[in-house]
């Protein structure tokens, strides 16, 4: 069975500054498309914020396993219900990746809870990833550090919460460092930060990076997911019990009704 991702991009600095139009005359996601599509496993689609709901309709939500976020500039133009469409299929199973700036977009913030906050400059230098998890299956394939040429600082403290695992630690030319790939899991969905990916420099052409995409969207899949949905919270009435017992004491709701929220 071949796994779907959706590819999400905000597509707006691709269309309004000239430096990222050369850089990505396709836009991001759609060169981000292109790096999965060398798994032959990988079935992609690509969906942008100038669409119909963002292009993240019920349907495509849920014909889609893994989905990939870049967004930097237009986070608050995200429309809040399709935020939380997005977060319930993340609690149903859903793969979220989240690149990059999508440290600061509504769903990232929304799912981890804290500000996501971190230091950044942006002035072109070498970040050298080391891989901190070599047997972790996001590493596949990687050697134990490789380097990009240009890239934008994000540096430490990066305010979310301890993640699961820590896959990728990044050095900078500047001598900050960072937390660049991490993981989390959210109800029944896998969650995967990973820092590369400023707009201006060719990152996503990177093969190592590459792997790293492709590794990503294998291991947030979730093969078990959508059978239940975590946000439902039934009442079991009293003669439902597994094992008998006599009600006691006074109540205040009656039975089958649903929890306030
Ligand atoms: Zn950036």
């Amino acid at each position: 069975m071949k796994l779907r991702a959706t590819v999400w991009g905000e597509n707006v600095h691709e269309t309004t500054n000239q430096i990222v139009s050369e850089v990505y005359p396709e836009g991001m996601h759609n060169q981000i498309a292109k790096m999965l599509k060398l798994d032959g496993d990988i079935e992609t689609r690509t969906a942008t914020l100038q669409q119909d709901e963002h292009g993240l309709s019920d349907e495509v939500l849920a014909n889609t396993d893994v989905l990939l976020w870049w967004g930097h500039a237009a986070h608050g133009d995200v429309d809040d219900a399709i935020v939380e469409r997005v977060m319930r299929r993340v609690w149903q199973g859903m793969g979220l990746i989240v690149l990059h700036s999508g440290h600061f977009s509504k769903i990232f913030k929304r799912l981890m809870g804290t500000p996501c906050a971190l230091k950044w400059r942006e002035a072109g230098e070498r970040e050298r990833i080391w891989v901190v998890n070599p047997s972790h299956p996001i590493a596949k394939g990687l050697p134990e550090h490789f380097e990009l040429e240009n890239e934008e600082m994000y540096g430490e403290p990066f305010s979310v919460p301890e993640p699961l695992e820590t896959v990728f630690i990044s050095w900078y030319q500047g001598g900050d460092v960072f937390r660049s790939g991490l993981t989390y899991r959210r109800g029944a969905g896998n969650i995967f930060y990973f820092q590369p990916g400023h707009e201006t420099y060719p990152t996503y052409y990177d093969q190592n990076v590459g792997t790293v995409l492709r590794n990503a969207v294998r291991w947030a899949h979730n093969e078990e997911a959508h059978a239940n949905d975590p946000s439902d919270a039934p009442n079991v009435p009293v003669g439902e019990a597994l094992e008998p017992i006599k009600e006691r004491g006074p109540r205040l709701h009656k039975d089958g009704e649903e929890g306030l929220r």
